[in-house]
């Protein structure tokens, strides 16, 4: 409490449960603020914490700073990620009970940062014991890999992560680390052959150019000039590629040494390198059409490198790229493409075998990460969640419904755990307590998942249907099935005016717990199906390359298997687990938020935080926990502090500390409602109690 009060003019509330007008978004978001201005970045509400990226080094996460807060209850220290990690760490180790820190936020809201802190101070706080050191040394050299595989130069982000990341950090009985587990969900493949003006593809591509050497660019047949490869330069013709706070070439040592640390062996690390070289070759494979409209290879170098890196037979590779294979009730059917579809093939190939071979990377790390004690049942496990946040565009896609998708499940989560949380608290100091209302979003998620009637349902249904399926019969589809439903808008010639205006005739709108979200269904079927021509798959599964021809395996086209699982159906599958693997730990929240557009420090744009308030869900959040006791503190701890204010428990207490604090209580005449006395702890409703207590105890 002494730090509320010490802060309270100087730097607003640590607490926002402490604000008097804590429905007030504006009071709310004016405290962010004057902390902000402050360099104080972190703020609770409750045992959740807010960040706000400072964009700029703070002094505040130093090997002091991680002393400062060891074993310290969050009263007794200010805000900070050390403090949620310390805490979560302490629970974990102390009374053996699993955790997981949720991190969310949009892009460039410093989820990836303080997931590194979370890191760091496990690492720190867990001491120091030689043999387990690889561990650690491990699970900190999993960023650099992941980050060049995985992130990519953004308009809002220079270092953004591509893909939502699942860590599981294990511990021994002695509380060291000794193995993990990391899951990925939802990598941004359309990156590899797209990106966006003065965006870059993923870093690994422009690391490799500019950081191997002369012999190593020249076995792989490539150039250091990045704008030779079209997959490159989408985003920026004029080759303004590099970035002055990515240094690619030094980043690529880093990421050649932690496949050391990794203990991959030379031969996988080339493996990796020729599959990176391949696609950018890919890339610059080009099509023409002869007299009958079908599809060329143009003889050039790249195909030549392609087929000499992967060891794949050249005549094979241009043939897979301009013919398809389908099999047609066990008949095998072959026929040329045209040119625009050798080119979508050539694409979808990149696509794929860049995201199969993050798959492997994650899954390689893992088996790194994975000692004999992972396999031990009575190990403690401590989860880091870095998923990225809702996203509203001008225009959303096929992506950003999965996003969102998943933030509807977090928010699940957040009910379930942090509501069942405070409950069973109450419960168990036997306080009665008249349960909150607050809104459950269960009704969104069954909308886009439940079995046969959500929107997931119906978009399989179009996949998998033959004959004309398109993206606006899908849209017709959920118009005619989901029209009744309060959380699902869309145009037609019935709807009022506000709605047709609003909503596009290829739109649809979602009702989500955050606000609305408008999705535009150009590209959904096709990026449900994720469709890869068979002649493609055997041609990478004739490679010579000892990753990439796991990554497709000849199994897969082989044997007539039942059709693999769509894109948002093995989305969902994984959420689903996920879901499993988070309620059964204890959460902590932190809660990100970008203060600026500019990516630069002190500026507070105050309507980009109030959109991201929104979409965090705070102001709800912290109505909830308002709604309850804003304040608790075992008796032994209030007696502690408040001893003084009263003769009878002066200088000290020898009776039972729950009387003690009673006798305080009576003196300060606290109204009957203002508190509770629970078996273990006094719980204060509000924060006014609270300031006159401690007002007291100043005097
Ligand atoms: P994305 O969803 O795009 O991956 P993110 O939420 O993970 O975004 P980060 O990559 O963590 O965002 O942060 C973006 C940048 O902001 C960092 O590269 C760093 O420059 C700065 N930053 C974030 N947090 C901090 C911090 N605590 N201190 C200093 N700088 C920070
Ligand atoms: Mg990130």
């Amino acid at each position: 409490m002494e730090r509320e009060l010490n802060e309270r003019d100087r730097a607003g509330v640590s607490d926002a449960v402490l604000l008097e007008d804590y429905t007030n978004e504006n009071s709310f978001i004016e405290n962010l603020e004057k902390r902000f201005n402050e360099n104080i970045i972190y703020t609770y509400i409750g045992q959740v914490l807010i960040s706000v990226n400072p964009y700029k080094e703070l002094s505040i996460y130093s090997e002091d700073d991680i002393e400062a807060y060891r074993k310290k209850y969050f009263f007794e220290v200010s805000p900070h990620v050390f403090s949620i990690s310390d805490n979560a760490f302490r629970l974990l180790i102390e009374e053996s009970r699993s955790q997981c820190i949720l991190i969310s936020g949009e892009s460039g809201s410093g989820k990836t940062e303080n997931s590194k802190k979370v890191l760091q101070y496990i690492a720190a706080a867990s001491g120091h014991i030689q043999s387990v050191e690889s561990v650690k040394d491990k699970l900190l050299q999993t960023n650099p890999i992941l980050e060049a595989f995985g992130n990519a130069k953004t308009n809002r982000n220079n270092n953004s992560s591509r893909f939502g990341k699942y860590m599981d950090i294990n511990f021994n009985w002695q509380g060291i680390p000794d193995g993990g587990n990391i899951l990925n969900y939802l990598l941004e493949k359309s990156r590899i052959i797209h990106q966006n003006a003065n965006e870059r593809n993923f870093h690994i591509f422009y690391q490799l150019l500019n950081g191997a050497d002369d012999s190593l660019l020249e076995k792989l047949h490539l150039k250091r000039d990045l704008n030779s490869y079209t997959y490159l330069s989408h985003g920026d013709k004029v080759g303004n590629m590099s970035d002055k706070n990515l240094d690619d070439a030094s980043n690529f040592k880093i990421v050649n040494n932690a496949w050391n640390t990794m203990e991959m062996p030379k031969e996988e690390q080339n493996s990796l390198i020729e599959i990176i070289a391949s696609v950018l070759h890919l890339g610059n494979v080009t099509f023409g059409e002869d007299e009958l409209a079908k599809a060329t290879v143009y003889e050039n170098e790249h195909v030549h490198a392609i087929s000499n890196i992967l060891g794949i037979n050249l005549d094979k590779l241009k043939h897979s790229l301009t013919h398809r294979t389908i099999d047609a009730n066990g008949d095998l059917v072959t026929s040329p493409l045209d040119r625009d579809m050798s080119f979508y093939g050539r694409d979808a190939l990149a696509k794929a075998v860049y995201a199969r071979l993050f798959d492997w990377l994650v899954k390689r790390i893992n088996t790194s990460l994975h000692t004999l004690s992972c396999e031990a049942i009575n190990h403690h496990v401590l989860g880091i969640l870095d998923i990225y946040g809702f996203e509203v565009f001008e225009t959303n896609m096929f992506e950003q419904l999965c996003i969102n998708f998943c933030n509807e499940k977090l928010q699940q989560l957040f009910i379930e755990l942090t509501l069942k949380q405070e409950q069973e608290e109450y419960l168990r100091e036997g306080i009665e307590w008249t349960p909150v209302s607050y809104f459950n979003n269960k009704v969104i998620c069954d909308l886009i998942e439940e079995k046969h009637v959500g929107i997931i349902a119906l978009m399989d249904e179009e996949c998998l249907r033959p004959g004309d399926a398109t993206d606006l019969t899908f849209l017709d589809k959920m118009n005619d099935r989901l029209a009744s439903h309060p959380h699902y808008i869309f145009n037609s010639s019935r709807a009022s005016l506000q709605i047709q205006k609003l909503v596009g005739r290829n739109e649809f709108q979602l009702r989500h717990y955050a606000g609305d979200v408008k999705y535009n269904v150009e590209g959904f079927l096709d990026k449900n199906n994720d469709l890869l021509f068979r002649n493609l798959k055997e041609a990478m599964s004739l490679s010579d390359n000892i990753i990439l021809k796991g990554l497709f395996p000849s199994s897969e086209y082989l044997t007539s298997r039942k059709r693999p699982d769509t894109a948002i159906t093995q989305f969902k599958n994984s959420l689903n687990n996920l879901m499993e693997i988070l309620i059964s730990k204890e959460p902590s929240y932190i809660r990100c938020i970008k203060p600026n557009d500019i990516q630069g420090p002190n500026s507070f744009n105050v309507e980009l935080v109030r959109h991201q308030v929104k979409y965090l869900g705070l102001m709800e959040n912290l109505r909830v926990r308002r709604a309850g006791f804003a304040y608790r503190r075992t008796y032994e701890a209030f007696l502690e502090r408040y001893k003084c204010l009263s003769k009878k428990t002066w200088p000290n207490w020898k009776g039972d500390p729950r009387v003690g604090v009673q006798i305080i209580a009576d003196e300060l005449s606290y109204g009957t409602n203002d508190y509770r006395m629970g078996k273990t702890k006094i719980f204060i409703r509000l924060p006014k109690t609270l300031f006159q207590t401690e007002d007291a105890f100043q005097l």
